[in-house]
């Protein structure tokens, strides 16, 4: 299964859940009505009763049909008055014995008519989120938490570029490129220091494309590694983690460079960028490392493809985190 089958899975058995609950009630006050009220159980009985007659006589047919579904129809109306005159009567509003779905529009079966109702989306966004919400804090990092303030609006004397209105340039960009996110968007490659606001966009990213109910996971480089490090040499042989990495809608490798240098650590790496761009599903990769930097490390293979397949966005100015430190 995969990682949106997953997702679709756990949110149509959460509906189950709710619709098994509200005829649960039901069923719960059918029971205490039967106990409290004798006519209410004498009443459910011939409801059930004339039900039932009624099914059969349209099934079988035969003499005088319409009538004895006309007569028929008629006692089960009476029924029903009754059952609605009784539960008045013992103060009970009249759709008492309604189920009370939580979803109005589909009951919550998550279809109508064959198209997905919004509660479905609305669950497999909630869930993505907390999920998310799991592997890094969301609070602060929104793209209106996101402030130029920290960037420099004096040209580099280096570089000729006005640090915040390059910066301002990015923010634009990943607004943009979350408001159109799909399965088939770009991978992009943050590229900078640290402190220069890297995490926050690629986490700003992440709850947008996870609002719309995508599959994100969100991770450092050495979180992953990690995880599947630990999957690769145990014993119960479980590639949940690899699976999941692989076809997630978006997969963020924040902190290229921060996970322990080792065979396997760039054998895997190589394998998720290479993997993920051969399926065109999108990536982002974050990483304070230089181009050199990661050419030692992952090896050409993996340099030529971040250099031609991303989209890089150079990340520039002061470390933010340092600055914030010292405005105290
Ligand atoms: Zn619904």
């Amino acid at each position: 299964m995969t990682s949106r089958e997953k997702l679709q899975s756990a949110a149509l058995q959460e509906l189950a859940r709710r619709r098994q609950y509200a005829v649960d009630v039901v069923e719960h006050r059918i029971d205490r009505l039967n106990r409290q009220i004798p006519a209410f159980s004498l009443c459910r009985d011939t409801l059930t009763a004339t039900r039932g007659r009624l099914a059969r006589i349209i099934v079988r047919g035969g003499e005088k049909r319409d009538e004895a579904i006309a007569a028929l129809r008629a006692e089960n109306k009476r029924a029903e008055e009754n059952l609605k005159r009784l539960l008045a009567e013992n103060g009970y509003p009249a759709d008492y014995l309604e189920p009370a779905y939580t979803c109005p529009v589909c009951h919550d079966v998550g279809y109508v008519n064959g198209r997905a109702c919004g509660c479905l989306a609305a669950l497999k966004s909630e869930w993505m989120l907390s999920e998310l919400q799991k592997a890094h804090t969301l609070q602060g990092y929104s793209f209106d938490d996101f402030s130029l303030t920290y960037y420099s609006d004096r040209t580099d004397r280096e570089t000729g570029v006005v640090p915040a209105e390059h910066m301002g340039q990015i923010l634009e960009y990943c607004r943009h490129y979350a408001d159109g996110f799909t399965r088939q968007s770009d991978s992009l490659l943050f590229l900078g220091k640290t402190g220069l606001g890297k995490t926050h966009l690629s986490l700003a990213v992440a709850q947008e494309a996870a609002k719309k109910g995508y599959v994100v996971r969100y991770g450092s480089a050495q979180e992953h590694l990690r995880q599947l490090e630990r999957e690769h040499f145990s014993r119960e042989q479980s590639d949940d983690t690899l699976d999941v990495l692989l076809d997630c809608d978006l997969l963020i490798i924040d902190d290229l460079g921060s996970e322990f240098p080792s065979s396997f650590t760039a054998a895997m790496i190589y394998q998720l960028i290479d993997a993920r761009l051969a399926h065109g599903i999108p990536t982002i990769i974050s990483t304070n490392l230089s181009w050199q930097e990661l050419e030692e490390r992952y090896t050409q293979r993996v340099v030529s493809r971040l250099a031609s397949s991303y989209l890089n966005l150079r990340f520039l100015g002061q470390d933010i985190r340092q600055q914030k430190r010292f405005d105290g």
